[in-house]
């Protein structure tokens, strides 16, 4: 099973880019193609799906309670999927090959 990748004009906040709303993945308008953020929040998707989506849910806002003053990649649901998204980053800056990560998220490229 796959995420379904939904293009929204806007997120609930400005520097909001994308968000996981199991099934669904949404990104603003412009990001959609942003394949270091797709890595994140595929990184989400797959995680919930492992987890079970409820739990996941449960356990990302409880944490959020505790994290929310902090940087966004301080909490623990999103540090590794803030790592992806850098190292994917990194990957693409050294023009290097990202087909490890996008076949471990199985993330699909459009054609
Ligand atoms: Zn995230």
């Amino acid at each position: 099973m796959n995420p379904i990748e939904i293009t929204v004009p806007r997120l609930q906040r400005e520097n909001i880019h994308a968000i996981t709303l199991w099934p669904f993945i949404f990104y603003r308008k412009g990001f959609q193609d942003d394949i270091a953020l797709r890595c994140h929040e595929f990184f989400h998707w797959r995680q919930a799906a492992r987890w079970g989506v409820i739990p996941w849910y449960l356990t990302y806002l409880a944490l959020q309670l505790f994290y929310f003053r902090r940087a966004a990649d301080q909490h623990p649901l999103e540090a590794p999927a803030y790592a992806e998204q850098r190292e994917v980053l990194r990957l693409l800056a050294n023009e290097e090959s990202i087909g490890e990560h996008l076949a471990t998220l199985r993330v699909s490229t459009k054609a």
